[in-house]
């Protein structure tokens, strides 16, 4: 749908509301904000389609946001790959932001609270800590150490972050309500001490703010003006407000933090946890296995960011949690691949087919289109001589009427080429078809406008020449778990339903011009699917990933909303 006739969506009403009630136009922001933990998924597409989307529609800076506040599982080559892969979808951000940047404005924003009576330093353990939270129903109790003077918190909380205890010993905590029917403002957790190094600030902190504590105060710092998270955190406003609260000031933008659904997908998992299980067990080969559901795993395997923005688009954002079928976003892509991907012959099971009456030497040049969507793509040549290969699926000795490929005394057109008629065929001592002996029509050459190359056959079947084939290693996937919603079940882990079959490498016969193809290249092999050629592949040996197949069973189905 254009951006004009589609309705707005509820994220879009907040903000129109906010302005019709006076909020500034030129003071909005937004930002994206992944965790720097793993590489962006599928699901973060819907998150960046959202942010950077409302940025182009209302020409307000969108920030790319580093969540980095744990470095246990933080890494600089996440940072880098989360960079990559918004660009390549084709976003700019306004500036790049690190919450590691603003370590020492929360430290200094925490001693206000500590000297205000508003935060404590607890030395409990955590497992103390947790049985005093009470239950949604029965209120919390309160730490032993919840009254402490403001001297003394303010003199261990500096020793918090002069490393002078161990991890768990001490936690810095927001004094709020014990007893507040959200058990997240029963005095949250502000600071831990961790030990690790930060992949950014080094081994300068030893103490690491929340997420809370530090998600609101970092769209404060950037003055973004509505901060959308995804439906998990709506518990987390009122403690999001609640520490805001204690910073802005009346002349600054106040950041409202609004939720969305978060979006699952059939047959993958999309949390970055599970993923990075998939990549350390060796169930997939990376982060960009072209079976993740990674935008580099996309890309690897062929897709563009038009069709996982189409995607991102259509499936829009919901208020509810929902399953969205995979078939979705196999459908964009073939859509814009059929635009854009120029059509090349490629044989995956070969069967050798002899033109019995086309002479022994000869070969021809034969005008072939590149893409009948695009005239501009203009046509090439390719060469036909008397040995072929078809794939084996469109040849059988006998079929009903509804075969539309090659049987034994039926006829079929050679794609750009001539019209064929099979006569017999051989077999090996299993009882394997290994060759198809034919004759052709030569008047019947496609373009060549007489009578006999209009005429009309039922079936057409692509092919390579035998003598002009070259090889090329071909990637077919499938689905990378056998259940549509692996991680759901309650007895069973997600790992427990991978698809033993999700991987099967061929040996494939192309046409020529292939020979020069490039990482990233696309293409339509005629009847047969969408393929790139995959970064493994060199001038010696080629290899190629399937995109999606040709057929289109996303018609039959629907969003599940
Ligand atoms: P994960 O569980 O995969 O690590 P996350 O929410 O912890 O997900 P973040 O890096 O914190 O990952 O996410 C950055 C942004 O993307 C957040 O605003 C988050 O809400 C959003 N997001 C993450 N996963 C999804 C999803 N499946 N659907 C929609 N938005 C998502
Ligand atoms: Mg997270």
């Amino acid at each position: 749908m254009s951006e004009t006739s589609r309705s707005l969506n509820f994220i879009e009403h907040i903000i129109e509301e906010d302005l019709s009630k006076g909020f500034p136009e030129n003071k909005l922001r937004f930002r994206f904000p992944p965790e720097p933990n793993g590489y962006l998924h599928i699901g973060h597409a819907s998150s960046i389609c959202l942010n950077f989307g409302l940025g182009l529609k209302y020409e307000a800076p969108v920030n790319l946001r580093f969540d980095d506040t744990n470095p246990s599982k933080e890494e600089q080559e996440y940072v880098d790959a989360i960079k990559r892969d918004v660009s390549w979808l084709g976003f700019e951000w306004d500036t790049e932001c690190y919450a590691s940047d603003y370590f020492q404005q929360l430290y200094d924003w925490a001693i206000i609270l500590i000297k205000q009576g508003k935060a404590y330093v607890d030395s409990q353990s955590s497992e103390d800590i947790a049985l005093q939270k009470g239950t949604p129903t029965e209120p919390g109790k309160a730490s032993p150490f919840r009254n402490r003077s403001v001297e003394e918190n303010l003199q261990l909380f500096e020793d918090m972050k002069d490393g002078k205890f161990k991890e768990g010993e001490h936690v810095l905590r927001a004094k709020i309500d014990m007893a507040s029917s959200n058990m997240l403002m029963r005095d949250p957790i502000m600071y831990r001490i961790l030990h690790k190094p930060h992949h950014r600030t080094n081994t300068d902190w030893c103490i690491y703010p929340m997420y809370d504590w530090t998600h609101g105060e970092s769209d404060y710092i950037e003055q973004v003006s509505h901060s959308f998270c995804t439906m998990e955190f709506a518990m987390h406003r009122e403690l999001y407000d609640w520490f805001l609260d204690q910073v802005v000031k009346e002349t600054k933008v106040r950041p409202k933090q609004r939720e969305f659904a978060r979006r699952n997908f059939s047959h993958t998992v999309v949390s970055k946890r599970k993923l990075l299980k998939l990549v350390e067990s060796g169930v997939v080969t990376g982060w960009n296995d072209p079976r993740m559901p990674t935008i580099s795993g996309l890309r690897r395997r062929g897709y563009t960011p038009e069709s996982i923005k189409a995607f991102a688009n259509t499936i829009g954002i919901a208020k509810r949690d929902n399953v969205v079928d995979v078939s979705l976003l196999e459908f964009h892509v073939r859509e814009h691949l059929n635009k854009i991907a120029p059509r090349v012959m490629a044989v995956l099971n070969p069967l050798k087919l002899v033109i019995t009456n086309y002479p022994e030497d000869q070969e021809e040049w034969l005008e072939a289109e590149n893409n009948p969507e695009d005239e501009a793509a203009g046509s090439r040549k390719v060469p036909f001589s008397k040995e072929l290969y078809i794939e084996q699926e469109d040849f059988r000795e006998e079929a009903n009427r509804k075969f539309f490929r090659l049987k034994l005394g039926g006829e079929v057109r050679l794609k750009n080429g001539y019209i064929i008629k099979a006569e017999s065929c051989t077999k090996d001592t299993n009882g394997n078809i290994i060759e198809v002996q034919c004759t052709y029509d030569p008047k019947s050459k496609s373009g060549s406008g007489t009578e006999e190359s209009l005429r009309k056959v039922k079936g057409t079947l692509h092919w390579v020449s035998v003598k002009h084939a070259i090889q090329a290693e071909v990637r077919l996937y499938d689905r990378l778990f056998t259940e549509e919603t692996p991680d759901t079940h309650q007895e069973k882990d997600f790992m427990d339903f991978i698809n033993p079959d999700s991987l099967k490498v061929i040996n494939a016969f192309l046409e020529p011009s292939l020979a020069s193809a490039e990482v990233g290249e696309k293409f339509q092999f005629q009847r047969m699917g969408y393929f790139n050629v995959d970064k493994d592949s060199t001038p010696e040996k080629l290899v190629f990933n399937r995109t999606v197949g040709l057929r289109d069973t996303w018609a039959k189905l629907q969003v599940k909303n």
